[in-house]
């Protein structure tokens, strides 16, 4: 199989699954017993906590650790609700953000949160001007992703959190698709990443939050990280992602590189008749998001079992829906139902991507001819 579904998900490095499996396999005790095993436990959450926080590169705060990046993001817009002072009931976000955000923000708005989505030009960026016309002094948070999952389109974050600022709000970002792959941009408040998207263990994820922007706890038990987020922590994912996190900081140039140089040689093999979905140059290189007229996305999948590729996201995929993020650049049903996503980095091997675009181009050219 050549995997091309990076923003799915990412292989578990060697190094990682080499880092976990003491914990899985012999030292099971409990982080937070006060015995000398749990100690041991404690301590090396302690240091995978420290390789997290260094590479996501933040200043002023501290992260804690989730079951995911959805909890995080949850919990992120949930949890500063919660603590709202009086008459500052207002979420803006963006019609592009993930479900996570979106789900969780029209959920908030069924309670009676003000919920205002911005649309995205045809290039996935979002007109600043639009955001200042929507920031008054019932602004309460503002939520932008760094990097666009379906369509790789980043957003100018730390603009986007001094305008927040600016009118007293605070600002999230769903950086999963950013972390280990582009340095953080600085601002914002809270900020929700993932170990499975860069080449952790899956069922872990963290939030960072600037000191005294803590949301109120969702969770609540034992009291485990500072009293807001309760539950056992597992030692083995806590080191899966430590080690995950200091690898993709260590490599972060050689891995960006690495996504570049494929990009190029991926948009080459492909060749004419295919459009790129979202701005070429705002967006991560690692995902590569086009359509052709005509083709039929889904088929394509189905005749090319053995290349894993993706219809928009995982999610998207799955459902039958056409992606919410590219009808939100405009494109028709027809459009983003011939769009796919190739995602690739640290593991893949160019000519194996070569091999699969140009097995995709070829199979788009034979739909044709049977359609035509
Ligand atoms: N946000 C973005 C941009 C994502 O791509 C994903 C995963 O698909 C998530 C949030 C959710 O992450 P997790 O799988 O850790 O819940």
């Amino acid at each position: 199989m050549i995997y091309l579904d990076y923003q799915a998900t990412t292989p578990l490095a060697p190094e990682v699954a080499k880092a976990m499996h003491p914990w899985i396999e012999e030292k099971f005790a409990n982080p937070h017993s006060p015995s000398r095993w749990g100690h041991e436990a404690a301590a090396v959450i302690e240091v995978a906590r420290k390789q997290v926080e260094r590479a996501a590169g933040l200043k002023g705060g501290s992260i804690a650790f989730t079951g995911s990046a959805t909890e995080a993001i949850n919990w992120a817009l949930k949890g500063t609700v919660e603590r709202a002072d009086e008459g500052r009931n207002r979420i803006i976000t963006v019609a592009t953000e993930h479900a996570a955000v979106l789900d969780t923000c029209e959920w908030l708005a069924s309670r009676g949160i003000d919920l205002t989505v911005l649309p995205v030009g045809s290039d996935g960026r979002l007109d600043l001007n639009l955001l200042a016309r929507e920031l008054d002094d019932r602004a309460l948070l503002v939520a932008v992703m760094m990097v666009n999952n379906e369509i790789g389109v980043t957003q100018p974050i730390s603009e986007i959190a001094s305008m927040a600022h600016g009118a007293g709000a605070l600002m999230l970002c769903d950086a999963v698709q950013a972390f280990g792959r582009l340095e953080l941009c600085d601002g914002p408040d809270l900020v929700a990443v993932s170990a499975h998207k860069i080449h952790g263990p899956k069922g872990i994820g963290a939030l960072w939050m600037r000191k005294g922007k803590e949301p109120a706890a969702l969770i609540h038990g034992g009291g485990q990280e500072q009293g807001l987020r309760s539950g056992t922590l597992s030692p083995a994912l806590c080191v899966g992602f430590g080690a995950a996190a200091r690898l993709a900081d260590e490599r972060q140039t050689r891995d960006y590189d690495h996504a570049q140089k494929l990009w190029t040689a991926a948009t080459h093999a492909l060749g004419s008749g295919w459009i790129i979905n979202g701005s070429t140059a705002h967006r991560y290189h690692g995902n590569l998001n086009v359509r052709r007229q005509g083709v039929d996305a889904a088929r394509l999948i189905a005749d090319l079992r053995d290349i894993a590729f993706s219809l928009g996201s995982a999610c998207a995929s799955g459902s039958g829906r056409p992606s919410h993020v590219l009808r939100a650049l405009g494109l028709d049903y027809r459009e983003a139902r011939s769009s796919i996503r190739l995602g690739f980095g640290r593991y893949t091997k160019q000519h194996e991507l070569v091999d699969a675009c140009e097995r995709i181009a070829a199979a788009a050219v034979a739909q044709e001819k049977l359609d035509a």
